[in-house]
């Protein structure tokens, strides 16, 4: 049996990917979201590429967020001031495939798998 390897569907692009290639975001139990770069955090957690472009579509779109974290507040300012400088940080989606061969990106497989299991 091959090993299985655990996949979530970004909130930004909506394609599948395997978790590692995602940013894990959680709602902590005091209400915060904040990134989760290790996955190990309590809280419900949703998956966003590490890549500028998705950072920047789930973050010019709270609303989104808010509700893949079934939020019942808009997140806060300051959270998602955070995270967008965040997103900043990582490559835009188009060098990430010449920058770093090999190690973090897989050839990007055209899926358009509807997911609307997560309702
Ligand atoms: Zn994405």
């Amino acid at each position: 049996m091959p090993k299985h390897i655990p996949q979530r569907t970004c909130i930004g692009c909506q394609r599948v990917q395997a978790k590692r290639e995602l940013m894990r975001v959680v709602r902590t139990p005091e209400g915060q979201v904040v990134a989760d770069p290790t996955g190990k955090k309590n809280g419900r957690g949703t998956y966003i590429h590490k890549t500028r472009e998705c950072f920047q579509m789930v973050l010019d779109a709270p609303g989104k967020l808010q509700h893949a974290l079934k939020l019942e507040k808009p997140i806060a300012p300051d959270d998602l001031k955070t995270l967008i400088e965040l997103g900043k940080s990582f490559p835009a989606q188009n060098a990430t495939e010449t920058e770093m061969k090999g190690t973090h990106s897989e050839p990007r497989r055209a899926q358009h798998q509807a997911a609307h299991h997560s309702k």
